[in-house]
């Protein structure tokens, strides 16, 4: 179209110079061999559907014909938007000639312009990444940004070995969610020896304290128990020496414990028996005399 423009201005230009350099012939001479000088008047417009008319009329003579222009490709398009373009998707728009009724169709280029929202946030472990979802309110784009892994763990702990008087304990810490572990001395105890050990060093008696030596079976640390005397045990009385008329008798009790000690009592001396009634006088005298 600007295109036709120009050429029209050209050629107006051109017939302008000609003209004047015409005129002297066109103007000086009877008007009967002079050369017309035409200037083109559009006196009807080409349109889509119609042919146009323009008039020339020449400048010197005023002698004029018409010629038709062509129907022109030239539309007066309304435009409708049918589908708008959104971020991913291209729009459609239809343009309807408002003097020959053609259509045509146009396309509308994608926006570009995405609209994220936040849909899903994965947390992070010790060990993993965690992740947030972003994803587009018009169209299926998605992007991803990485929350990355928080490296504190979350430790159980338990003691894996007891620690004795003589050898450290292990405490074991592990990471409840990834499992990573490490592990810890328990100091040894020395409230756990075992004195289990036992060796008689000497033993008691009745008057004499016994000694047991108790060793730890871990570490060999050791005590000394010290057994008091058990002391004597009298409880069977037996005749050592029998009571007679004569003299008292003697009882002795022996310690039970084979100690070789004894205690003693007495056994009352036997009554002298009554002497036997006698035939004299002299006899019954000397009863008296006792
Ligand atoms: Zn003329
Ligand atoms: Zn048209
Ligand atoms: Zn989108
Ligand atoms: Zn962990
Ligand atoms: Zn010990
Ligand atoms: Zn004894």
């Amino acid at each position: 179209m600007k295109h036709k423009k120009q050429m029209r201005i050209a050629a107006v230009v051109l017939l302008a110079l000609a003209m004047v350099f015409i005129l002297a012939s066109c103007g000086s001479g009877d008007g009967k061999n002079h050369k017309h000088n035409y200037i083109e008047k559009v006196t009807k417009p080409a349109t889509c559907v119609e042919e146009g008319e323009a008039t020339y009329t020449c400048y010197g003579c005023g002698d004029s014909y018409t010629q038709t222009i062509p129907v022109s490709d030239i539309h007066e398009y309304k435009k409708v938007v049918l589908t708008e373009a959104t971020c991913d998707k291209d729009g459609e728009a239809e343009l309807t000639c408002t003097v020959c009724g053609k259509v045509v169709k146009e396309v509308i280029p994608a926006t570009g312009n995405h609209m994220f929202t936040l849909k899903e946030t994965v947390q992070p472990t010790c060990v993993e990444d965690g992740k947030e979802v972003y994803k587009c309110e018009y169209c299926e784009s998605t992007f991803e940004d990485i929350i990355p892994a928080t490296g504190k763990h979350t430790y159980e702990s338990s003691v894996t070995k007891e620690p004795t008087c003589a050898t450290p304990g292990v405490k074991t810490f592990k990471c409840t969610v990834c499992g990573e572990t490490y592990t810890e001395d328990i100091p040894v105890d020395l409230n756990k020896h075992e004195y289990t050990k036992e060796e008689v060093l000497r033993h008691e008696n009745c008057t004499e304290a016994g000694q047991i030596k108790r060793t730890c079976i871990h570490c060999g640390d050791f005590t000394v128990e010290t057994i008091p005397p058990t002391g004597h045990s009298f409880t069977k009385w037996t005749v050592y020496r029998p009571a007679t008329t004569e003299a008292p008798g003697e009882e002795r009790c022996y310690c039970d414990h084979d100690c070789g000690m004894y205690e003693t009592r007495e056994i009352p001396q036997l009554p002298t028996p009554e002497p036997e009634p006698q035939d004299g006088p002299a006899e019954g005298g000397q009863t008296g005399g006792n």
